[in-house]
């Protein structure tokens, strides 16, 4: 068993999942098996109720773990699928701990930080690397926090533990002074020197720099930091993050890796995949926008899986796909934000102020037969739209936004089905998230759709993560008025996908299709509603 841990300096937000992800991506075209694990230092048990326009997506795996947004990027650049035991937080460790305490396994001992967390610690990252090759384990935050200390202990005793096995690899950030024109290594040589402190020399540096690292500079970190020159390596910024991959490669990286870890006889990356990508990049043939309406769209990141499997789609039919960012509030006071626009996607979201917005939103596309994509909450406006617009069902909602609305079209499975008409509530504080649809569910699809027509498969499964639901109460008189229910969940009991007729391309899904999509294997569904947009954007131009 192999492990490169990787830490990070200077400042968060560097991209070490990204960097974890492309060191995986190179190794694993070299044959390897990947494993990837993220520790995440904060203190909640549950990431999938952290609010994410601070903290950015709540990821969901294909056994319905809700994890950091990085377990997102590991499985979009390598051939690997995540579970629970990919993403640890502080809390969720201490709470094994102390229920290991609670239940007398440590036989009255003292339970310490020392050796008590730190053991837990590395149990987890034992089951996460199951039968990999190689493990690679983020540790998120910053060195230096007090909250990731106990992390970093632990992953300092395995270096020990593990013999020759283990590299250390810390991404640090190298800024450059536009007013004296100077690259400043300071930074870098003081995180490196609390890392060691903690007992850990680093054995290779990424260096996040605007340009490439001189020479000289190069020279100058490794030699305050104890680390070989070689094994400085300067990651600049790039225009898209698969491209990083590539650039990790020129400087040989992986052969710095596998040297370290003592792996002889290993074949060459071959990284003819993402060769071809870059080409994509290079040379778009096509441009769209795409307009992303957001509950506050100040974190992009809230939208990450969303934003990339947008790319994914662009780079499947070789177009550049914009996104433009527009906040629900805005767009109820000025909808001709969306005039210039080649297609709509309305996300997933919770608990929303702006619902109004969306719902707008949802209807200007249908309206005006602009491509569509509406996703989870998506889907659940563009119903209410179609419910209160055509429908004629007026004060049509979903119980979510108005438990008194008159026609709760999406409404909790326990409210709709209640066969005397009567709506029951939730306590809703009971227990947040044990409700919620989570992970993989497989959905059969009418082979006379649009949705069929992408997939080219009559079941499909796809990741989900909501509460409430298409009101099968109202499915029959929402056919009526034209809605097409064209995917259902095996039992056939909850609708999963709507579509519009007459309208060249409208598709509403109850699942989250940005979840499973990747750069080497775009969504499906995106595909097709980027499809649309290239041909919409061509039709309105004529
Ligand atoms: N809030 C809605 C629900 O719980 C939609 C959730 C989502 O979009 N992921 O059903």
């Amino acid at each position: 068993m192999n492990y490169i841990f990787v830490t990070g300096g200077v400042v968060s937000s560097l991209g070490k999942g990204i960097a974890c992800s492309s060191i995986g991506t190179i190794l694993e075209a070299r044959g390897f098996k990947l494993s990837l694990i993220k520790l995440d230092p904060y203190i909640n048990v549950d990431p999938g109720t952290m609010n994410p326009f601070q903290h950015g997506e709540v990821y969901v795996t294909a056994d319905g773990s809700e994890t950091d947004l990085d377990i997102g990027h590991y499985e979009r650049f390598v051939n690997f699928q995540a579970n629970r035991n990919h993403n640890h937080t502080t809390g969720q460790i201490y709470e094994r701990v102390l229920r290991k305490e609670r239940r007398g396994d440590y036989l009255g001992a003292t339970v310490q930080v020392i050796p008590h967390v730190t053991n837990e610690i590395k149990d987890a990252i034992g089951e996460g690397a199951g039968d990999s090759d190689i493990t690679i384990v983020e540790i998120g935050g910053t060195v230096g926090d007090i909250e990731s200390l106990p992390f970093l202990e632990a992953i300092r005793q395995m270096g020990m533990e593990q013999n020759n096995n283990v590299v250390y690899v810390h991404l640090t950030l190298v800024p450059y002074l536009e007013t004296s024109g100077e690259i400043k290594t300071k930074p870098t040589q003081h995180s490196v020197k609390e890392l060691r402190s903690i007992g850990i020399q680093p054995d290779i540096l990424l260096c996040r720099s605007r340009k490439e690292l001189p020479l000289a500079e190069k020279r100058k970190i490794a030699l305050f930091t104890n680390v070989r020159e070689q094994d400085v390596i300067s990651a600049i910024d790039l225009d898209d993050i698969y491209r990083i991959p590539l650039w990790f490669h020129k400087q040989q990286i992986d052969e710095l890796i596998v040297s370290k870890l003592g792996l002889v006889d290993i074949p060459p990356a071959d990284l003819s995949e993402w060769q071809r990508m870059a080409v994509s990049y290079d040379a778009p043939e096509s441009q769209v926008k795409i307009a992303l309406i957001g509950k506050y769209v100040s974190l992009v990141d809230a939208y990450m899986s969303v934003n990339e499997a947008l790319a994914h789609a662009g780079l499947a039919l070789r177009s550049s796909v914009e996104i433009i960012h527009i906040d629900t509030e805005g767009l109820q006071q000025d909808p001709s934000l969306l005039d210039n626009v080649d297609g709509i996607l309305v996300p997933g979201g919770f608990g929303e102020r702006g619902i109004e917005g969306k719902i707008l939103a949802a209807g200007y596309a249908r309206q005006n037969k602009v491509p569509y994509l509406g996703i989870c909450l998506g889907m659940q406006v563009a119903v209410i739209e179609f419910a209160r617009n055509v429908a004629q069902l007026n004060g049509a909602d979903s119980s979510e936004f108005n438990p008194n609305t008159p026609h709760p079209v999406i409404a909790l499975v326990t409210e709709w089905q209640d066969r005397e008409g009567g709506i029951q509530q939730r306590d809703e504080n009971s227990d947040k998230g044990g409700s919620m649809r989570l992970g993989v569910q497989r959905c059969q699809l009418d082979k006379n759709s649009e949705s069929y027509k992408q997939y080219q498969q009559e079941t499909i499964d796809e990741r989900h993560r909501h509460r409430y639901e298409f009101n099968n109460l109202y499915k029959d008189k929402l056919q009526q008025a034209g809605l097409k229910l064209v995917g259902y969940s095996m039992n056939k009991d909850l609708v999963e996908v709507i579509e519009l007729p007459d309208h060249p391309w409208f598709v509403g899904t109850q699942f989250h299709p940005e979840f499973i999509s990747t750069p080497r294997k775009a969504s499906p569904l995106f595909r097709g509603f980027v499809q649309a947009t290239i041909q919409y954007k061509q039709a309105r131009l004529k």
